[in-house]
């Protein structure tokens, strides 16, 4: 795990300097899914302390056991779970309509935390056609991004952080990212402290600091192949 964080961390740093970027500019996010919790400390022990988990189930689970770590939660999120991930969690990158808003600040309210949220975009224009069924990551339309974000900036409890996506099947990365950095770009204008491009895993994340990505999500990297769906 040692030699995988090392050469994670290699990568991003060659992909910054290849970009013309500071090495601090991005953050790796391990994403833990699957894994047990004796991975993430492990992960801690080596200086990791963001960590990210996709499943309410799991991040209630594993959390709470870690408690000095930042989690991130990065997965599909249903309005009923918003309480619990808004407990574990500091910071929601799965922001994706606007019902979501309204049970995310209700439950930051309720927590009396300030939740910090990615609003996540969805990059289908850039993917395969035939994928278009099936393949959806998720995420909110590129036309709906400005609404979506006033009512983040608006409520209670949540902070506006920026933008998250997956580049789709089928895409070419440097596309689906240069994408995204136009989305990002255009929420800034309106939103100054919104600065966060959440973009990039373990098998595009060069593609994705090229185009001003601020965090990588890295599951495999770190911890190999996963034995089940995440
Ligand atoms: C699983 C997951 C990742 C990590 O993917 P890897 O390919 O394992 O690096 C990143 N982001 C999200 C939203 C994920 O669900």
């Amino acid at each position: 795990m040692a030699a995988n964080l090392g050469q994670a961390r290699e990568r991003i740093q060659k992909a910054c300097v290849a970009a013309g970027r500071g090495p601090d500019e991005v953050t790796l996010v391990a994403i833990t899914k699957t894994f047990p919790v004796s991975d993430v400390r492990a992960l801690a022990g080596l200086g990791v302390v963001d960590v990210g988990e996709n499943r309410e189930q799991e991040l209630k689970v594993k959390a709470p056991e870690c408690p000095e770590l930042t989690w991130h939660f990065v997965g599909q999120l249903q309005s009923n779970k918003a309480r619990s991930v808004v407990r574990h969690a500091s910071v929601v990158h799965s922001v994706d309509r606007l019902s979501l808003v309204g049970a995310l600040s209700k439950a930051a309210v309720a927590e009396q935390k300030t939740v910090r949220c990615l609003l996540q975009v969805s990059l289908a224009a850039y993917g395969a056609a035939d994928a278009a069924t099936g393949a959806d990551r998720g995420g909110v339309g590129l036309s709906d991004v400005l609404e979506l974000a006033g009512a983040v900036a608006a409520a209670d409890g949540l902070e506006l952080g920026g933008v998250m996506a997956v580049a789709p099947l089928g895409s070419e990365p440097d596309e689906a990212f240069a994408g995204l950095r136009e989305v990002a770009d255009r929420l800034r204008s309106e939103h100054p402290e919104a600065g966060w491009i959440s973009a990039g895993m373990t098998g595009d994340l060069e593609a994705a600091i090229r185009h001003g990505a601020t965090h990588v999500r890295l599951g495999r990297a770190l911890l190999g192949t996963r034995t089940h769906l995440g």
